[in-house]
């Protein structure tokens, strides 16, 4: 699978955005479960799977895939839980 990497500098900050060249798929900067950046290759696979970051695919998804597929998605409450998870373990996102 061909991978095209864009970048897209916003003030000091350098964001990498991937674009898998086969399926067209453009991959949004921000996860739209925890919101944080999804900026990597597995990102964009489970992108497009999921439709989330790998984070969220692994905690939320991958375990209900059946009802994941028909719409089901975490509570506030959840995803607040797994935001403030998330943060303990990557001190910042990936910028260069
Ligand atoms: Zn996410």
């Amino acid at each position: 699978m061909e991978k095209i990497q864009k970048l897209i500098a916003i003030d000091n900050m350098t964001i990498h955005i991937i674009e898998d060249a086969e399926s067209n798929i453009t991959m949004p900067l921000f996860c739209p479960i925890c919101e944080f950046i999804m900026s990597s290759a597995f990102d964009l696979e489970y992108y497009h799977t999921y439709s989330c970051c790998k984070n969220c695919s692994l905690k939320f998804a991958e375990s209900r895939k059946t009802e994941w597929k028909k719409g089901w998605r975490p509570s506030s409450g959840e995803i607040e839980e797994f935001k403030n998870y998330l943060r303990l373990q990557s001190p910042c996102f990936i910028l260069e």
